[in-house]
């Protein structure tokens, strides 16, 4: 007998569920993990073998490396988890003694590591003068830079509200600010981590000029529960959903979806191990991957509102894990001097130019786990364009650039490095000072949500890790507050959260 194809390719839906939600990273654990507690029928789809997207953590030699984020922003971060019912989280402050941002500014520059890269906030006149210099400013525009920052840092809330979808260059601009002062200005955005400074968050912009000024803990690290790493909080995300009743897939990928009168209905899926297309029915659907992903999503309606708004690229990160003999003595601020996470170091001669925008993270002075004892664990993240992945010799010269410079904080590791491991990151990762875009709620259609780290959301300004988890609480909270009835009327227009 003749089945017809349409027949092979795609079997009925036998699964039917209250909410579908595509990508089990952290944005789709935390709101798989909320609607699962609160009742609702949740199948969580990942193409992936392993949960976690980007939060993976690997073996080495005895260690737990973390192959994705080494900073968690702090701001809403534990209040999602919470949300999601996992308390013990492992994840602790980072204090400055064990973590800053390298910046390399120039060829030339001060001696010392100087605190902060924020002028208004620097607090002795010596070192005033050596951020100046990496500024590559005059005294009159440096001064101008800490009014400017002085601004931002003192906005009211709603003040900061309203520069939401303010980029750096359009408030500048706004301001009548001199050409010498803007570019300061760009500069120092840059120096702060945005890749691309005249179109940083002033938003972001203004919240971490804060935190900086305030010496407030701003990021943490994870690693301290009895699974090192952030396969730890992965884990207890998977074991809340889990015990909640939800359904985990892996090794699905959603392959389209289909609407019914303007309304979601299914989606596609389809498992490597088997050649049909299968489908989950659903009522809600929640798309929690990367931005770069929905344009293969999304159909035609909610593609063409949004197209605009979605990256055509980001940036790969290079990742280098040192192990190190011994406890490693970092930079540490000094008595009296408001504690920070983020400092500015001084610019190491000959690799400015392969190293600037670096992070260098130590994490296992807060999180014994992640290394044996009697070492430590040294971690550094540099952004890279899409240019440079595919050319290795490139690639080695900014890994030399990172040791260097690794060499240069910390003299003494030199000696003591036992191994070391690099990778490029295999996702677009979180690009500091990014302004959130995305709409929560999928445009032209109903009962379509957008959870990462690029959904927009009032009072949070958050990338990365947080920007995610932040979204994937507001998706879930916002379906649990609309009640088990499918949505109503078959458009929605999307909505500014
Ligand atoms: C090297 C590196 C360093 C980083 N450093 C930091 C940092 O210091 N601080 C910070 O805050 N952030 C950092 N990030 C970014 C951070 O990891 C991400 O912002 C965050 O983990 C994103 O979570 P998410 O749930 O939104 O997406 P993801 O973790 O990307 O999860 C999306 C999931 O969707 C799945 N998926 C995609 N398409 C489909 C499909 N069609 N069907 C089924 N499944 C699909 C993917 O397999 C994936 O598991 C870094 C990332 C990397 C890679």
């Amino acid at each position: 007998m003749n089945l017809p194809v349409e027949t092979l390719k795609r079997r009925s839906a036998a699964a039917h569920c209250d909410v579908a939600i595509v990508g089990a990273g952290l944005g789709g654990l935390v709101c798989a993990a909320i609607l699962a507690r609160a009742g609702r029928r949740v199948v969580l789809i990942d193409r992936a073998k392993r949960p976690g997207g980007r939060l993976q953590t690997a073996n080495h030699q005895g260690f737990a490396v973390d192959l994705g984020p080494p900073l968690w922003e702090a701001p809403g971060l534990l209040e999602a988890l919470a949300a999601a019912g996992v308390e013990d989280h492992g994840l602790v402050p980072l204090s400055s003694k064990e973590g800053f941002r390298l910046s390399i500014a120039a060829e030339s520059g001060p001696e010392a590591p100087c605190p902060l890269p924020v002028p208004g906030a620097v607090p002795a006149p010596s070192i005033l003068d050596a951020v100046r210099r990496l500024y590559g400013v005059q005294p009159r525009v440096f001064a101008g830079l800490g009014e400017l920052y002085g601004e931002l840092g003192d906005a009211a809330a709603a003040a900061r509200e309203s520069g939401r979808d303010v980029e750096l260059s359009a408030w500048l601009a706004e301001r009548g600010a001199e050409p010498a002062l803007a570019a300061a200005m760009v500069r120092s955005a840059a120096l702060l981590g945005a890749p691309d400074g005249a179109r940083a968050s002033v938003v972001s912009l203004a919240t971490q000029a804060r935190e900086l000024a305030e010496g407030a803990p701003t990021h943490y690290v994870c690693g301290d529960t009895p699974v090192a790493g952030a396969r730890g909080v992965v884990q207890a995300l998977v074991d809340v959903v889990i015990e909640a009743g939800g359904e985990l897939r892996l090794g699905t990928r959603a392959m389209g979806i289909a609407f019914e009168s303007g309304r979601f209905a299914r989606l596609a899926l389809r498992r490597e191990e088997v050649p049909f297309l299968e489908e989950v029915a659903a009522e809600r659907c929640v798309l929690a991957v990367p931005s770069n992903e929905l344009r293969s999503l999304l159909p035609a309606g909610p593609r063409g509102a949004l197209e605009r708004l979605l990256p055509d690229a980001s940036l790969r990160e290079l990742s280098v894990a040192w192990a190190v003999r011994g406890d490693v003595e970092l930079p540490s601020t000094r008595e009296g001097e408001s504690p920070a996470v983020i400092r500015l170091v001084a610019p190491i001669r000959g690799e400015a130019s392969v190293t600037a925008g670096a992070t260098f993270v130590c994490a296992t002075a807060s999180a014994p786990r992640l290394a044996p004892g009697g070492h430590a664990l040294l971690r550094a993240v540099l952004p890279v364009g899409f240019d440079t992945i595919g050319d290795a010799g490139e690639i080695e010269r900014r890994v030399d650039g990172l040791r260097a410079a690794l060499v240069a904080l910390v003299p003494e590791v030199s000696e003591a490095v036992v191994w070391e491991h690099c990778w490029l990151g295999e996702s677009p990762a979180a690009v500091p000072l990014r302004r959130p875009v995305l709409p929560l709620v999928a445009p032209s259609c109903s009962g379509l949500w957008l959870a990462s780290q690029d959904v927009q959301m009032a009072g949070a300004s958050a990338t990365g890790v947080t920007g995610s988890a932040v979204a994937g609480r507001a998706v879930a909270e916002r379906i649990v507050a609309e009640g088990s009835a499918a949505p109503e009327g078959s458009t929605v227009v999307a909505r500014e959260e």
